[in-house]
């Protein structure tokens, strides 16, 4: 790292332990924070933050830049909202382990559940690594913009362990079992901090091919919890529909129970199942009480999807006539969209599969984001309440409306998390002492999913912004997205603002803290499309002591590297010198 000291000054201090604001100088000397309080000496470097906010670096524990911290040293959009440190690998999906052989299979599940074009993972992606420890190898030459930490992948180890079979989703024998209780330890004693998996259908390839990991047996689970006990540590990170809520939740907490190490449970309102969350907070709390320690992973907002003329989705993506024209390049495809006939055709004509249907075509439940986006808006300004009051059809109100501004306008559909209209959901899961903040899924969902700016969504919105219902006060907003994902993931040494923690922090124009539009970028390789979003009020970002990012710009310091294995809280370890 190029400079030794730094010295953040004059800022409020919002710590990461929930304790109140103060005012205080932080003082860094080579990547550890040495020093909070009236601060005498002066730094190589100086950051003057009176009146801004200082809070420690933020953890996202739930993203998928598996294949992005390959190609490029900036972990964005992620690394514009505040974030420092990120684990990915989630929901049993990524690039390792895995042989030459099976790489079609990996990029065709990956373009699928996580909608990254085959091309740029082909042409981005180097693939010099077969094990997972070969792929930390990698990893951790890469110099980032943030820390990076990796799971093993379920997907990724079964189709390794099993070939075909594993992808087409035959059951595991004992062989295959204990490959893969073997593999799982080996990956975390080189340094992933746990095992994920997905067991939800709607994790699939373009091809309607479900993930490989969707019904794996009880026994597949508890032989990997198996060669979690024997590395004694991480922890196992799980997607699943829930459909038969109670049965799910303790075949899960058998496996965690015998694993010996936590669970952690993708938790959202799902529509047509609205109350189930409640349900299984419930039996997260009992689980604990009993001494399995389970967590629902949560977001403070909907997981939302993007519509739009230009991106992977819209109203009429699953009808024929779009089918039709969306391989053309999208100028010429804005021709035909607005050729009158063309229009009249693709509205009269029906989304069939109904999954598809409800999600693209439930109008009151389809909304413009608007600048600055709103991400609790009202029903009555649903796509149904508009067109109601213009009266016009909906989707005749929806298809001119994505037409406007060169046919960029784009619109949202939060698809957890609003069947009451209202995010009093998230407010209540957040509320809740078993659940940790995380399913931002940056680097993933490139062209129809971007809430990789949640971080800073959840604190704009619920500390400040919110006017349909109660906020929730700074110092423990902060703890949410800092202290705790890095505790319960098991990186002590971060999160907090106190000597001997790692130098992550954000220094914040809280007043001018804003999210930008949605935008659409061709900037992947292979000149790839993603949605991204930008956000005005991060005045400076640091990691280990560097300044990664100055008023939303990125410095070109990269100071991130890959974290392995889990870090000791930094008093222990001082008090152990
Ligand atoms: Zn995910």
């Amino acid at each position: 790292m190029t400079q030794s000291s730094l010295i953040v000054r004059g800022g409020t201090v919002v710590d990461g332990t929930g304790g109140a604001p103060r005012r205080a100088d932080v003082g860094i000397r080579d990547g550890k924070i040495v020093e909070v309080g009236t601060i005498g000496w002066r730094a190589d470097r100086e950051i003057d933050a009176d009146g801004l906010l200082v809070t420690p670096g933020f953890v996202d524990i739930h993203t998928h830049y598996d294949a992005q911290a390959m190609w490029s040293h900036h972990i964005d959009p992620s690394s514009w909202h505040g974030v420092t440190t990120t684990m990915f690998g989630n929901c049993g999906v990524g690039f390792a382990p895995c042989k030459p052989e099976h790489r079609d299979m990996l990029v065709k599940l990956m373009e699928g559940v996580e909608d990254i074009p085959e091309v740029v993972m082909t042409e981005g992606l180097p693939w010099n690594w077969e094990t997972l420890p070969d792929f930390l190898d990698r990893l951790g030459e890469r110099q980032l913009d943030m820390d990076v930490a990796m799971q093993v992948p379920h997907a990724a180890l079964r189709v390794f362990v099993m070939g075909e079979r594993g992808f087409r989703r035959e059951p595991s024998t004992d062989d295959d079992r204990r490959a893969m209780a073997r593999l799982t330890a080996e990956g975390l004693r080189a340094g992933a901090l746990g095992f994920s998996t997905s067991r939800t259908l709607f994790h699939k390839t373009l091809k309607g091919e479900h993930t490989p990991s969707l019904g794996a047996a009880e026994e597949e689970l508890a032989a990997i919890g198996d060669g979690l006990r024997a590395a004694g540590t991480g922890w196992m990170q799980v997607i699943t529909d829930f459909d038969d809520p109670v049965a799910e939740f303790h075949l899960l907490r058998r496996v965690a129970e015998r694993a010996g190490v936590p669970m952690a449970l993708t938790l959202a309102q799902r529509e047509g199942k609205a109350d189930h969350w409640r349900l299984l907070l419930d039996l997260i709390e009992q689980a604990n009480r009993e001494g399995v320690p389970m967590i629902a992973q949560i977001l403070g907002r909907p997981i939302g999807t993007n519509f739009g003329f230009e991106i992977s989705q819209h109203p009429f993506s699953e009808r024929p006539s779009w089918k039709a024209i969306a391989a053309l390049p999208f100028e010429r495809k804005l021709e035909i969209l607005r050729d009158p006939t063309f229009r009249a055709r693709l509205i009269a004509e029906e989304t069939v599969n109904p999954v598809q249907k409800k999600r693209l075509n439930t109008w009151d439940r389809i909304f413009v984001l608007g600048d600055p986006p709103d991400y609790e808006p009202k029903v009555e300004d649903s796509i149904a309440g508009r067109a109601a009051r213009a009266g016009v059809p909906p989707a005749e109100y929806a298809y001119d409306l994505m037409l406007e501004n060169g046919g960029k306008t784009l619109l949202y559909r939060p698809i957890t998390n609003y069947v009451e209209g209202n995010l009093d959901v998230c407010g209540a899961m957040m509320r809740h002492p078993n659940t940790v903040m995380g399913l931002g899924d940056g680097g993933a969902h490139y062209g129809f999913i971007c809430d990789a700016a949640c971080t800073t969504h959840t604190i704009i919105h619920w500390t400040r912004d919110r006017t349909r219902g109660p906020k929730m006060a700074l110092p423990f907003i902060v703890k949410r997205l800092t202290r705790e994902p890095a505790l319960a993931i098991g990186l002590n040494d971060r999160g907090v603002i106190a000597p001997g923690y790692k130098a992550d922090l954000n220094v914040i124009d809280y007043d001018k803290l804003r999210l930008k539009p949605l935008e659409v970028v061709y900037d992947l390789p292979a000149g790839g499309r993603r949605l991204i979003q930008k956000s005005d009020g991060y005045v400076a970002t640091v990691c280990s002591g560097a300044i990664t990012h100055r008023d939303g710009t990125p410095t070109g310091e990269l100071p991130g590297r890959l974290v392995r294995g889990t870090q000791p809280d930094a008093r222990t370890a001082a008090a152990a010198d």
